[in-house]
């Protein structure tokens, strides 16, 4: 990445608007279809599929070599599972990660679902993810220091107690997938670019019941909790707009 911030135009970011659109259509589709017993790779196939049928592709297959249409992690699996031929048992929490790719443009988001009956302290984490990601979209404000966004997500999973993964982080997000800014989800309200109209960052809090340590598996992708202990990932793809953040990626 250089430093350079793309600004997106207004039809760019309806095109987005489109991207985003299928990402989150993608997650509505697993919320309904996610159950025990079946593989990811089953709930891979559905989410290739899904995103096929809307006329995008696939973007995360075949990125950097990744094999499959989603990142799809499992209880102490933080991000970048690959699916295969791991069961979803009941009470498992299960991160799915999409990425679409239509006329030139990404979309990208993730959601933490619940299979099953899950554990209250699963449940709690899970929500306070959620929860410091959307009130981290509030800090999506012409004007603000990207550092906003980082202290927000921050402080909001830490007063749970909770660890904020460092290691990985948010992106700026158009006609690459990754592009600057970073966002990472820690760090001083006082650092960063200004936001500006146009652009568009994915902002997507990896929060972790205990330690904030990660570690990566063998097979070069699986990224797992030092402790073994859960983690959830939500994320959005939010536009900076006149008139505040406006999320790109709802179905
Ligand atoms: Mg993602
Ligand atoms: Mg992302």
């Amino acid at each position: 990445m250089n430093d350079v911030i793309p600004l997106k135009n207004k039809d760019q970011v309806e095109t987005m608007r489109l991207a985003g659109s299928i990402v989150g259509g993608t997650l509505d589709m697993v919320s309904r279809e996610i159950k025990a017993g079946m593989t990811t790779r089953d709930l891979d196939r559905l989410i290739e599929d899904y995103i096929r049928s809307r006329g995008a592709l696939p973007a995360f297959k075949g990125y950097q070599g990744f094999p499959a249409a989603a990142c799809i992690s499992i209880n102490e699996e933080v991000v970048h599972g690959i699916p295969g031929d791991r069961v979803i048992e009941d009470g498992d929490i299960v991160s799915v990660d999409v990425g679409s790719l239509i006329e030139d443009y990404y979309g990208d988001s993730a959601r933490t679902f619940a299979v099953g009956d899950i554990a209250p302290d699963r449940k709690q984490l899970m929500d306070c993810t959620l929860n410091s990601l959307m009130t981290a979209i509030d800090k999506v404000q012409k004007g603000n220091k990207l550092g906003e966004i980082s202290a927000t997500v921050q402080s909001v999973a830490e007063a749970h107690g909770y660890g904020v993964v460092r290691q990985l982080v948010g992106h700026g997000i158009g006609r690459a997938m990754h592009e600057e800014p970073q966002v990472p989800n820690f760090g001083s309200a006082h650092e960063g670019p200004v936001l500006e109209v146009g652009m568009v960052v994915a902002i997507e809090p990896m929060v972790n019941m205990g330690t904030h340590d990660v570690v990566t598996m063998p097979d070069g992708w699986t990224v797992v909790t030092a402790d073994g202990q859960p983690s959830a990932h939500f994320e959005h793809t939010v536009a900076v707009t006149e008139n505040g953040p406006d999320i790109l990626s709802l179905a």
